[in-house]
């Protein structure tokens, strides 16, 4: 209700709050205004000559942060269309495919797949902590895996499925480990990993790590408007592709790839989103892979260390596989997360994300990707820590003053200025 009567405000006396907002959601993320200007440039002829210049460019990009020699695929889509892209190129009617449970969005890819039409088999650790499912905690448990296609003799599972960074709990999973699993069993199914919000803020490797196809979106790591999605193909899921029998038409692979040895695609490509592409992967690649994944791990301790001061537990129950890119918190039993993401919301115009499906108002997640600074991450523990107080929530201690510690003791390894 209120989130109406705020927006009828804003629209019936032009009313904006002053300052930057801060859209602290793992996704999507701050875009920067190089690539906001960058995409507000003329749209131009799709078939026209530079058009094919800049689809060459940023094909070649998507491979170098997929890390693969291999064809990557550009959707006009949201990260969900990659999904079925994914599955319709490369499985039939009625395929067994065996999924992981590792929170929300593994949960939505199962529900996605059995719609169409797929016979999909969810995993997961069974058992429940401090009220959140064991397996909404962790990230995938490759043994488990392994142990599952071993049972598969015959072989009728074609594909396995997993997330990469469970966006809605705050854990990566060991993607070597799930091929090394694969392998293991000596198990010909594919495997089909969601980096949606993992690309280009945890390390990701489709070509090292063996996965067959990769999905990702424009929204997170890219630091891009919501619209674009991606499918990073191997050899073996374009020969897969040549005998699958579900139904595809605009996510059908083969004339894409065709189509975009020179540059174009079969369809209207979104032209002003792959002049923001160019100009996110030029920032993301200038400054080297490796330094990208170091800032948002350096930003993921520090939240950490806020939350700890706050005596608060972090979704993610092991450390090993803790997400650079979001942080779970989960609030006391009988206070209702939301109804501090809502005080933090209205009373200091910060968006925080929900607790999604299982976990809703058991906790909120704080983004730390993409066009982040030392400075907008501590204001937004100072978002979260006064509104856990306004909630009447009791803190151990301070995260604003711990966060500061840390990034003042732990300096990035790239100076941000030189002073003259
Ligand atoms: C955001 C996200 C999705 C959904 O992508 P849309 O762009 O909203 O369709 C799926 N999986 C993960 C892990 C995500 O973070």
């Amino acid at each position: 209700m209120l989130y109406f009567a705020y927006c009828r405000i804003m629209l019936t006396t032009n009313f904006h709050p002053t300052g930057r907002h801060f859209l602290q959601i793992p996704g999507p993320s701050p875009v920067p205004e190089r690539v906001l200007r960058a995409m507000s440039l003329p749209t131009i002829d799709h078939r026209g000559p530079e058009f094919g210049a800049l689809g060459l460019k940023v094909l070649a990009d998507v491979q170098k942060i997929f890390q693969t020699r291999h064809p990557v695929m550009i959707y006009p889509a949201s990260g969900t269309g990659a999904w079925e892209a994914a599955l319709s190129n490369t499985l039939s009617p009625g395929d067994h495919v065996l999924m992981y449970e590792t929170g929300h969005f593994a949960f939505l890819w199962h529900r996605l797949a059995t719609r169409l039409g797929l016979m999909a088999e969810v995993l997961a650790m069974p058992g429940v902590e401090d009220g959140v499912p064991t397996s909404w905690r962790r990230g995938v448990q490759a043994e488990l895996i392994e142990q599952r296609l071993k049972a598969d003799t015959g072989h009728a599972i074609k594909a396995v499925c997993v997330v990469h960074n469970e966006t809605s709990t705050g854990a990566t999973s060991n993607i070597a480990a799930v091929r090394k699993a694969i392998d293991a069993a000596r198990h010909p199914a594919l495997l089909l990993v969601d980096t949606i919000s993992g690309l280009a803020g945890a390390d990701y490797r489709h070509d090292d790590w063996g996965v067959d196809v990769s999905i990702s979106g424009s929204q997170k790591g890219l630091m891009l408007p919501p619209g674009m999605s991606f499918n990073a193909l191997s050899p073996k899921a374009i020969e897969a592709s040549k005998s699958a029998k579900l139904p595809r038409s605009f996510w059908a692979w083969d004339e894409i790839i065709e189509m975009n040895k020179t540059g174009y695609w079969p369809y209207t490509p979104n032209t002003n989103l792959m002049y923001g592409l160019s100009e996110a992967a030029d920032m993301i690649l200038g400054q080297g892979l490796d330094a990208v994944l170091a800032r948002h791990q350096r930003w993921a301790a520090g939240v950490r260390a806020a939350v700890n001061a706050w005596g608060l537990p972090i979704q993610c129950a092991d450390a090993g596989v803790y997400s650079p890119i979001l942080t779970g918190v989960m609030t006391p039993v009988g206070v209702d997360a939301d109804a501090v993401r809502k005080i933090i919301y209205e009373r200091f115009d910060c968006s925080l994300g929900t607790g999604l499906g299982k976990i809703k108002g058991r906790m909120f997640r704080i983004g730390h990707l993409g066009d982040s600074n030392d400075l907008t991450l501590i204001g937004t523990v100072a978002a979260c820590e006064m509104g856990l107080k306004l909630a009447g929530v009791k803190l151990a201690g301070s995260g604003v003053q711990a966060i500061m510690d840390y990034y003042a003791g732990h300096p990035a390894a790239l100076a941000l200025r030189k002073a003259a």
